[in-house]
């Protein structure tokens, strides 16, 4: 089948086609220079940014595809887990497109679109995958019976996300929004082991109980404890080893966890995804562990972690060969929409 799949959940507006699994055109506009300055996605300006967009990058990823609407045979749209206004500007264009153009329309969840997309690059998603999704607004493990028909969450961060962590550690330290790829980059030239950095839910009863799940917002809480702490003993902050020793935290405690789930739920493959994905001290944890435990890791190319329209139109390809009915017309968005939902009724 030919998808038109559109993305607009946080601050990118993007639209791709997919013919089948094949990549056909992907565009994406972003509004996030126009965040930088407040240190965070700012809702509104998203929102209408989308509005904006969505026109143009529609238009572009139809012209790229040398299609126009008539050449599609279903619409899908991520109507959920996201920001309630920018959601509400992609899906209420899909709907009057697919409305227009009297075709199917999928509400997909942009989490499983995140696992979709690998599709682009790997070939299929083997039944009992196991699934990273990791970015600045979520971090989550997923075990994918089938693409398609058969999602359910294992485990989820019960605070921050990796990525918002990273953001406000860097925050901490000076480093412009986003400050994750800063935090990478320092980590690189320092010593993990130089100052001591928790990683969420691993000790005692609470990691007991939440073998998979992740708590980020006290790993931030610690390095700014220890930081306050050296400024106050008139100690210059060693930036490069506290970027080092969060990174390893958190791309330990991600890996581990993830590989952890893999053996209890037998998966041979675990696919990653999300803008987080692009932290090279969590690559190399994962493909270190990966060959440790004999797992196949996939992860994509940055520019299918990232938020795209690809990953959307890729999912709507998986419903649309399943045999999966359409949303109704008049579904809503659901901006806290579960991972066990992989599409609106
Ligand atoms: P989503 O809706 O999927 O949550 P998002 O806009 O919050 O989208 P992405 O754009 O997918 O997230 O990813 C951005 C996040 O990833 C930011 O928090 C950013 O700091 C972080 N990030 C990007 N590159 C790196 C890197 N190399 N190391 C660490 N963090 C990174
Ligand atoms: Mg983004
Ligand atoms: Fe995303």
């Amino acid at each position: 089948p030919v998808i038109l799949g559109i993305e607009s959940t946080c601050d990118e507006t993007a639209a791709a086609v997919v013919r089948g699994k094949t990549l056909v055109s992907n565009v994406v506009a972003s509004s996030m220079n126009e965040h930088a300055r407040y240190g965070g996605v700012i809702p509104e300006i998203a929102s209408r940014a989308h509005a904006e967009a969505f026109v143009p990058v529609v238009s572009q990823a139809l012209a790229d595809a040398q299609m126009d609407i008539s050449d599609v045979d279903a619409i899908a749209v991520s109507a959920g887990p996201g920001l309630a206004g920018c959601l509400a500007v992609g899906v209420s264009g899909a709907k009057s497109l697919a409305w227009a153009a009297n075709k199917p329309l999928y509400g997909i969840n942009h989490v499983i679109g995140h696992v979709a997309v690998t599709q682009l690059q790997f070939g299929d998603v083997p039944e009992n995958t196991l699934a990273l999704i990791v970015s600045g607004g979520h971090t989550s493990i997923l075990r994918v019976g089938d693409i398609a028909t058969d999602v359910s969450v294992i485990g989820t961060t019960l605070d921050d996300a990796a990525g918002e962590c990273f953001d406000k550690v860097a925050r901490l330290l000076g480093f412009p929004y986003p400050g994750g790829p800063h935090i990478d980059r320092h980590a690189q030239s320092g010593d993990p082991h130089a100052l001591r950095v928790p990683q969420g839910l691993t000790q005692g009863k609470a990691a007991a109980a939440h073998p998979y799940d992740f708590s980020f917002s006290g790993v931030k809480t610690a390095v700014a404890r220890w930081i306050e702490s050296e400024s106050a003993k008139g100690h210059e902050i060693p930036v490069d080893d506290v970027c080092a020793a969060l990174a390893d935290s958190v791309a330990t405690v991600l890996s581990k966890k993830t590989m952890a789930a893999a053996e209890k739920f037998g998966a041979d493959t675990v696919i990653v995804g999300g803008g987080f994905s692009a932290n090279s001290q969590l690559r190399e944890a994962l493909r270190q562990s990966g060959v440790d435990h004999g797992i196949d890791v996939r992860i994509p190319e940055l520019k299918l972690c990232t938020d795209n329209g690809a990953m959307v139109a890729m999912l709507g390809s998986n419903l649309v060969s399943a045999g999966v009915k359409p949303s109704s017309m008049d579904f809503s968005i659901d901006s806290s929409m579960s991972l066990n939902t992989i599409c609106m009724e």
